[in-house]
């Protein structure tokens, strides 16, 4: 079985529709996919439908932005009701959050001689609810002043970059919460990947395991190299996480992120699906 549980389509800041993702999830030769859209669910309904054409099996997921001490942290959520009110008024801040902050961000773009319009940006939106950092950056590539997505983050928008504006994220153990009430397992994304093994250290981490029941972690991942993965792997085994392996793929809006580039252990699974059906009976 190859299991892959963590996609992204053109519902948030990859290329494919979900209908694509989901073929092409096929034609690499995966038997389960996730999708996990950046807070919305709204990929899921149409990715279903693909799924069930093909014979794949579909995970309901969505990574949500979360904060702590001031950095950004992505927790992907498995199971979990799209249709739950406390976490979606909580997805709904975040997207206005994100959009809000777009005139800001051009503002500074602008100063910095890199300008685009909001038109341009709309461009490259898709069918996503929301407007983030990456599709600004696919505006400033298609207008030549940057040649990829990575050049505009590493010049202009990445955290603590010249054209960076912060916006509005809830602390990760909030998040867990809501996760859990919506019946849904909750995973770190990419724990230790860009520098972020300075603020979610490992004893935090295993605080978020034993304080506020985090159900695992992402160990294979693009952003880790085998150093962290192991590390990572030995801090899964000693507090109880399920460890998970996936591809961030974001179609082409991301290098090396093929799907199934990484793949999630058929047991590892297993354990996670068992904790969704446990979340799931507590709400
Ligand atoms: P936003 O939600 O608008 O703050 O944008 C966050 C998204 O930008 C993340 O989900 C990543 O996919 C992407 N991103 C963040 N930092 C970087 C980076 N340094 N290089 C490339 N992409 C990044
Ligand atoms: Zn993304
Ligand atoms: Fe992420
Ligand atoms: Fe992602």
């Amino acid at each position: 079985m190859r299991i892959d549980l963590h996609t992204h389509s053109n519902t948030s800041d990859g290329t494919q529709t979900p209908t694509e993702l989901v073929a092409a999830a096929k034609a690499a030769g995966l038997d389960v996919v996730a999708l996990t859209d950046h807070d919305t669910f709204d990929g899921l309904p149409e990715a279903q439908r693909a799924a069930d054409e093909v014979g794949l099996h579909l995970v309901r997921g969505m990574e949500m932005s979360c904060r702590h001490d001031g950095h950004s942290v992505h927790l992907l959520a498995y199971g979990a009701d799209p249709h739950d009110a406390a976490l979606g008024a909580e997805l709904d801040q975040i997207r206005e959050g994100r959009t809000g902050r777009l005139g800001p961000v051009l503002e500074k773009l602008k100063e910095l001689g890199v300008g685009v319009t909001e038109e341009q940006v709309r461009a490259q939106v898709g069918d996503s609810p929301s407007v983030g950092r990456p599709h600004i950056a696919d505006a400033m590539v298609a207008a030549g002043h940057v040649r990829d997505r990575t050049e505009a983050f590493n010049r202009f928008l990445a955290d603590g970059g010249p054209a960076h504006v912060p916006r509005y994220a809830a602390a990760v153990e909030q998040a867990i919460d809501l996760v859990h009430g919506a019946g849904g397992a909750a995973v770190l994304a990419h724990p230790w990947g860009r520098g972020r093994q300075a603020q979610l250290t490992a004893d935090f981490i295993a605080r978020l395991a034993h304080e506020h029941g985090l159900d695992g972690i992402e160990v294979d991942h693009q952003d880790h190299d085998q150093h962290a993965r192991q590390l990572l792997r030995i801090l899964a085994g000693d507090n109880g996480l399920v460890m998970t392996g996936s591809s961030d793929h974001h179609g082409l809006g991301k290098v090396d992120h093929e799907l199934g580039c990484n793949t999630t252990a058929e047991d590892q699974f297993s354990e996670l699906m068992s904790r969704v059906e446990v979340h799931a009976a507590r709400r």
